[in-house]
């Protein structure tokens, strides 16, 4: 018994062993990609189904791993999220889409541009701090910046998140309620903080056309957000049925690949010119 305890006590050594080796290699990868510039900025188009019309765009961070090989976020953003290199990669994401849209005469339209933080970036009011001086030094004016905080994951302090989002609307930014209805704190985030607009999460959408019996819960978020008086968007849009209920119901700015995936800057670029005509 002894020599068997001491055989699996090696096998847990060596499982253990192999899990930290290989956080520590993608710890290292991800500060080595830091360094490269090798997170890329990807555009999703917002439309505004009124009058179809592009209402802004989403920054979605791409890993374009030794310049050949293009990582998905769901691969890299959950451990960047729990190791704080997460802050890292926004800021060099910021700085390139900053330079990529200026390039495109960008404060021209009224385009919004939308950019994902975690809620500990909105916690720290030194980071957002340099966060909004790069954007005060670029062409793209503040009142074109949102920012999307996903409900996923919990704020550990909201009295400083709801101080660091009222120094943002103070230099005209506004914050986006991201994934609303998936995670802990839609009722308590929108009491406490000021927050300008809901986005839908697709989980919620995709209900539409496929389970009819569910779409209260859709329909109770949909009044949430008229009822709290906030700007909606729905994400995750894949058909023209999808569309066409959430027009219906008010929702009128709308994100999905019925409408665009997600664009490298040339197609992306291609797609805001012809928008702009
Ligand atoms: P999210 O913020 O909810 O972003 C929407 C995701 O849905 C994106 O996945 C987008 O490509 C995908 N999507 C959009 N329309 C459709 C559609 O019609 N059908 C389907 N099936 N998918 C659609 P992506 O780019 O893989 O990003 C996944 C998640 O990773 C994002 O979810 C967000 O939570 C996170 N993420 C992405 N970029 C960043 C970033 O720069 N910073 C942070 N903190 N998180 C990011
Ligand atoms: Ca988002
Ligand atoms: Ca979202
Ligand atoms: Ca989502």
């Amino acid at each position: 018994l002894f020599i068997i305890g001491g055989i699996l006590g090696f096998f847990v050594f060596l499982v253990i062993n192999f899990h930290i080796k290989r956080k520590l290699s993608l710890h290292s990868l991800i500060e080595k990609g830091i360094i490269r510039k090798e997170f890329i900025p990807y555009y999703q188009p917002i439309i505004n189904v009124n009058n179809n019309k592009m209402y802004g765009c989403e920054v979605l961070v791409r890993w374009w791993f030794n310049k050949k090989e293009l990582i998905s976020p769901d691969d890299f953003i959950p451990y960047a999220e729990k190791s704080g290199l997460i802050i890292d990669i926004t800021n060099v994401l910021i700085e390139k889409t900053l330079i990529q849209l200026s390039s495109l005469n960008w404060k021209k339209s009224s385009a919004i541009i939308s950019i994902n933080l975690v809620p500990e970036q909105l916690e720290n009011k030194q980071s957002m701090r340099k966060v909004v001086d790069l954007i005060i030094k670029s062409t793209i004016l503040p009142k074109q910046i949102a920012f999307e905080i996903t409900e996923r994951m919990s704020f550990t302090d909201l009295d400083k998140a709801a101080s660091v989002i009222d120094y943002l609307k103070a230099q005209g930014i506004n914050v986006k309620l991201d994934d609303a209805g998936t995670g802990y704190g839609s009722f308590s985030y929108i009491q406490n903080l000021n927050l300008q607009s809901l986005k839908i999460d697709k989980m919620f959408v995709d209900m539409i056309g496929t389970h009819d019996h569910k779409l209260f819960v859709l329909d109770s978020i949909i009044a949430f957000g008229k009822k709290a008086g906030m700007e909606m968007i729905a994400e995750g849009v894949e058909t023209k049925q999808q569309s066409d209920y959430l027009l219906q119901h008010g929702v009128y700015l709308q994100q999905g690949f019925y409408f665009s995936e997600p664009l490298k800057f040339e197609q992306f670029s291609r797609y805001f010119k012809e928008d702009q005509r």
